[in-house]
């Protein structure tokens, strides 16, 4: 069986359903990929490496996890802290806008649970997914512990996969960002950056150039995705342009990123070709759009659709 573990945060969601009451759901970039993948290829071992508490609410994320059929063996408890938490609110004009309450969340603390025996756990595994939202929650003291771990397990023969997923407040600046994300650039042998991340933290705004910007490391397989305009691949010095189908009906584009490196990633996991993989996962990113959230409804998307 192929395994894979996703590191980073899962957070408890909060969104406003009627004047005085709030939907409550969970969600966060490596958990949303996982339940893609998941649900798509459910023949795959999918773990999180992640931290909750030992609150009610954790249970009910924990919960949720198994549901899913994520394995959560590496999902650790962190007696004191609890799980970061936000807030989808939408006004009038349906523009959507998000708080959070993330600085002081158990799963800053993950890598305190990352002892020798876990790295050896996660070394007999095919891949393991972190993103930039994943860096930039591990506790600053720990990213040299973490780095150290990733390059141990890289050369244990584990495929180092990378999100830059950029979101700027979660970095103290800039320089901080691109520090980290050149590590894990060098460190990776797939990359999934999108566009958009480009432009505000290198000023680069087209595929061409996220695509230059890749070939300055030594990454075997580099996937850039550019909304509903194309997704370019670029292996082994080829690089070619796959063509996206438009969604008319777009209702929501949170998680389309993260619904595409789940089902990528499960699809590469289980033999696909990059075309085919990039087919795949662009499908379930045009369904996972056409519903409101980060999760769509179960139905919705699974093996059977893709
Ligand atoms: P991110 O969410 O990481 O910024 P994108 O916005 O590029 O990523 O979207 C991820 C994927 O979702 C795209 O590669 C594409 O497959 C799909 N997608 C996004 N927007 C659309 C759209 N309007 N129509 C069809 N597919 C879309």
């Amino acid at each position: 069986m192929k395994s894979i573990y996703l590191l980073g945060e899962c957070m408890i969601e909060l969104m406003n359903s009627s004047s005085d009451t709030m939907k409550q759901s969970f969600a966060g970039d490596v958990y949303n990929s996982a339940v893609y993948m998941k649900r798509c290829f459910p023949e795959t071992h999918v773990g999180l490496v992640s931290a909750v508490g030992a609150d009610t609410l954790s249970d009910k994320m924990r919960q949720r996890f198994a549901s899913e059929d994520i394995n959560t063996d590496l999902v650790f408890t962190h007696q004191q802290k609890v799980p970061g938490i936000y807030l989808i609110e939408t006004d009038e004009t349906g523009e959507r806008s998000f708080t959070y309450w993330r600085s002081d969340s158990a799963a800053k603390k993950v890598m305190q649970f990352v002892d020798a025996e876990v790295t050896e756990q996660l070394a007999g595994c095919d891949m393991l997914f972190f993103s930039g939202i994943s860096l930039a929650v591990i506790d600053e003291e720990s990213r040299p512990a973490f780095w150290q771990k990733v390059t141990q397990l890289k050369q244990a023969g584990v495929k180092i996969v990378f999100d830059p997923n950029y979101r700027a407040r979660l970095w103290k600046n800039e320089q901080q960002a691109q520090q980290q994300f050149n590590k894990a650039f060098e460190l990776s042998d797939i990359a999934l950056p999108g566009v958009d991340d480009f432009v505000s933290l290198y000023q680069i705004d087209s595929s061409d150039g996220v695509q230059a910007f890749c070939e300055s490391f030594d990454i075997a397989e580099v996937i850039i995705k550019n909304g509903p305009a194309s997704v370019i691949s670029v292996c082994d010095g080829q690089s070619q342009q796959h063509v996206i189908t438009p969604v008319e009906n777009v209702v929501d584009t949170t998680s389309a990123g993260d619904a595409f490196n789940g089902v990528y990633l499960g699809a590469r996991l289980n033999g696909d070709s990059i075309s085919q993989a990039i087919s795949k996962a662009s499908k379930a990113a045009g369904i996972v759009i056409q519903h409101p959230g980060a999760i769509a409804p179960k139905q919705a998307i699974n093996a059977t659709l893709i």
